[in-house]
């Protein structure tokens, strides 16, 4: 069952050291959190599954890690500069802002000010001289400098259609009212496919593409039963999207968007294209008096195609909340007491393996537990980590609440007859095995 409420989520964070707030000794920065020795862990191993089902299992998606300060045309010609915008009020009366449809009932029609348009792009300042002229953006999603390497990708890999170019990396937007813990932050990471396709294919792909995001999510424990799909209407579309399907999941604090999948079709790598009258675009672009590329591929007659795209676009920390959400789990021990734990995927969890010498600081044990550290290491599966406390018990309660699948207890027979206990953490169970099958059994259970 997932947790009853985000606090629970928040504290267990803290807790075991998955997410701190950033700058925290200094009162935080809002909307900005740091993900610590857990937190870190669980992240880049959500990122790597990405990674695996987008780059290494598809033979026509290659891999990209573009720059986060982005040149302000990128983004003009993208359309950002100028509808990458939320309609803002301010409150005479409590001297807040808020966004236009976020306004508490507290403050009065008659208080708040005509809705002005705010930019949710951060600008920093580039070179020596700060006089406002020099500046840099830093990129709200990763997928511009996809389309702007188009051409770079295509000469260097020679990919013909349909073809994607993955990214995972970090994004900045300014969000007026971040919250809901890591849900809207300030500061976030994206996993984004740009896939590129003729046109006419677009329809059939961007179906392929939802099914293959939803399973992927399931793979990652993140079940049908807490996911809805929304087919964003006409009305709401953002003006290139000819369809968008959001995978909307039931978060602690509502249902809300985790991946958006939209069909972009080809305006922009129509955008960010020279002589665009000679390329029949089919979106209605901004004339580019900047570029020096055409981001076009020739067809059989010798004829310009520009590719739709479609783009599968999902935020790290909603993919971390929802499956740290759906794995958290509390159980009625047939003791009457209850325990806390995390049913992560082996191919997620922090920690992969804890081994624990029954009695602290016994130097035969540890020496003992630390070889097979070693040699559970050179599997290359993830961390295998010492638990020297001594307790028992509470070295289970805390590799559970954590989301260890496997614990290895090293005790005295353990340093006559070379067996140790295997813990298994969802079931509970324990058996004794022979150290020196430890190797493949652990495979088995953590490569599932
Ligand atoms: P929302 O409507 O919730 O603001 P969006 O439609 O603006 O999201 P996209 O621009 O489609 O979001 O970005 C793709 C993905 O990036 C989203 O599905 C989400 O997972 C993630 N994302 C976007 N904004 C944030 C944010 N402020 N904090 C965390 N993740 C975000």
């Amino acid at each position: 069952m997932p947790a009853k409420n985000m606090d629970e989520l928040v504290a267990l964070c803290k807790r075991r050291g998955f997410i701190f707030q950033s700058g925290d000794i200094y009162g935080g920065l809002q909307g900005v959190y740091d993900f610590g020795p857990l937190g870190v862990e669980l992240k880049n191993n959500i990122k790597q599954s990405w990674w695996e089902s987008m780059v290494y299992e598809n033979e026509n998606i290659e891999g990209l890690d573009s720059s986060i300060l982005t040149n302000p045309l990128i983004l003009k010609y993208s359309g950002h500069e100028d509808t990458f915008s939320d309609p803002m009020v301010d409150c005479k009366s409590c001297q807040k802002r808020f966004r236009a449809d976020q306004v508490p009932p507290e403050c009065k029609e008659e208080d708040l000010t005509e809705p002005r348009q705010f930019n949710l792009m951060f600008k920093t300042n580039v070179g020596p001289i700060d006089d406002g002229d020099n500046f840099a953006y830093l990129r709200p999603e990763t997928a511009q400098q996809i389309f702007t390497n188009f051409k770079n990708i295509i000469d260097s890999t020679s990919k013909t259609l349909p073809f994607g170019i993955a990214q995972t990396g970090k994004a900045f937007r300014n969000e007026i009212t971040p919250r809901n813990f890591i849900f809207r932050v300030r500061e976030f990471e994206q996993m984004e496919l740009e896939y590129f396709v003729t046109p006419g294919d677009d329809e059939e792909a961007h179906s392929s593409w939802v099914q293959k995001r939803l399973d992927w999510w399931v793979n990652q424990g993140v079940p049908m039963k807490s996911i809805q799909l929304y087919d964003v209407p006409k009305d709401e579309l953002a003006h290139y999207s000819k369809k968008t399907i959001d995978i909307m999941y039931e978060f602690p604090h509502g249902v809300e968007e985790l991946e958006g999948i939209a069909n972009r079709t080809d305006f922009d790598l129509g955008s960010h294209s020279k002589k665009q009258s000679e390329l029949n675009i089919n979106a209605s672009v901004t004339k580019n008096k900047d570029s020096n590329s055409k981001l076009a591929i020739k067809d059989e007659n010798g004829g310009w195609v520009v590719p739709f795209v479609i783009e599968p676009s999902a935020g790290v920390e909603r993919g971390f909340l929802a499956i740290l959400n759906e794995s958290f789990t509390v159980e009625k021990l047939s003791d009457g007491k209850e325990r806390i734990v995390l049913k992560l995927k082996p191919h997620l969890a922090p920690i992969k393996i804890a081994v624990i010498p029954l009695k602290k600081n016994n130097a035969e044990m540890v020496a003992y537990a630390k070889k097979i550290i070693k040699k559970l290491q050179a599997l290359k599966i993830g961390r295998v980590v010492l638990e020297n406390t001594g307790n028992i018990g509470k070295s289970y309660r805390k590799h559970d609440e954590i989301g260890t699948p496997v614990c290895i207890t090293v005790d005295f027979e353990s340093l006559d007859d070379k067996s140790v206990t295997l813990r298994d953490r969802d079931s509970m169970e324990q058996s004794r095995v022979d150290s020196n099958s430890l190797n493949e059994i652990v495979t088995k259970k953590i490569k599932l």
